[in-house]
């Protein structure tokens, strides 16, 4: 049998890895996700969006494949702050993940159940609360903020703003305290999640997802995984 030249090897498998990080997962590709290599793969695109290296967004071809279905990796709660633009942070494209957005990033049934969904019927691994620095819904919190339907959006994530002990100036002025608040808020978030939901705590139990929480700095784009 003719031998395959090294070379020629190895760029089949450049092929194959770039093939793997451009195009979105496959229900193949999927079943061999774990919670662990999904985080490490997002955390990998954190790596290139922050150092200005992101992918070929492959938008066409991923447009096409997209019609065979989803196989996302992660669900991904994050608050609706424009200067987090979540698949960009991760470097994911269409097909990738699930992003679910509100001002806080706190759940509520219509996250809970969308959770739900995407890790017990579509497959993710991963479910991630993204807070980020400087968040206006947690300031507002801090600050009592009181308008329309804000106000009771506000109201849950005051448990995390009484969560911080200490502080002389427990307003949104003072940004120690408010990045307290904000690291408080997604711990809540995720207590939260695993009281609130039976499905979510049970796949989490079975080690089918995993749970986890960071902050995301706008001053370099990191994102930072919380303990
Ligand atoms: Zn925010």
């Amino acid at each position: 049998m003719k031998s395959i030249p090294t070379t020629a090897l190895l760029s089949l498998l450049a092929v194959g890895s770039l093939a793997a990080t451009t195009l979105q997962p496959d229900a193949e590709a999927q079943k061999k996700l774990t919670p662990d290599s999904v985080l490490e793969d997002l955390m990998a695109g954190n790596e290139r969006y922050v150092e200005g290296k992101l992918s070929d967004p492959n938008v066409l071809p991923r447009v096409k494949k997209a019609v065979e279905g989803q196989f996302p990796k992660a669900y991904i709660l994050s608050c609706v702050d424009s200067r987090v633009p979540v698949e960009q942070v991760f470097d994911q494209g269409i097909g990738d993940i699930f992003v679910g957005r509100v001002a806080g990033n706190v759940e509520g049934v219509d996250q809970l159940g969308s959770m739900e969904f995407a890790s017990k019927v579509a497959g993710v691994k991963l479910v991630m609360v993204l807070g980020h620095e400087a968040c206006g819904a947690v300031k507002g919190a801090c600050d009592h903020v009181k308008m329309g339907n804000l106000t009771e959006l506000l109201d849950e994530i005051t448990p995390a703003v009484e969560s911080v002990e200490g502080h002389e100036d427990r307003s949104s002025k003072n940004k120690e305290f408010v990045d307290e608040v904000i690291e408080a808020n997604v711990r809540k978030t995720i207590a939260d999640l695993r009281e609130r939901s039976e499905v979510l705590a049970e796949l989490e139990k079975d080690g089918a997802i995993k749970i986890v929480g960071g902050v995301y700095s706008l001053h370099d784009g990191k994102v930072t995984l919380l303990d």
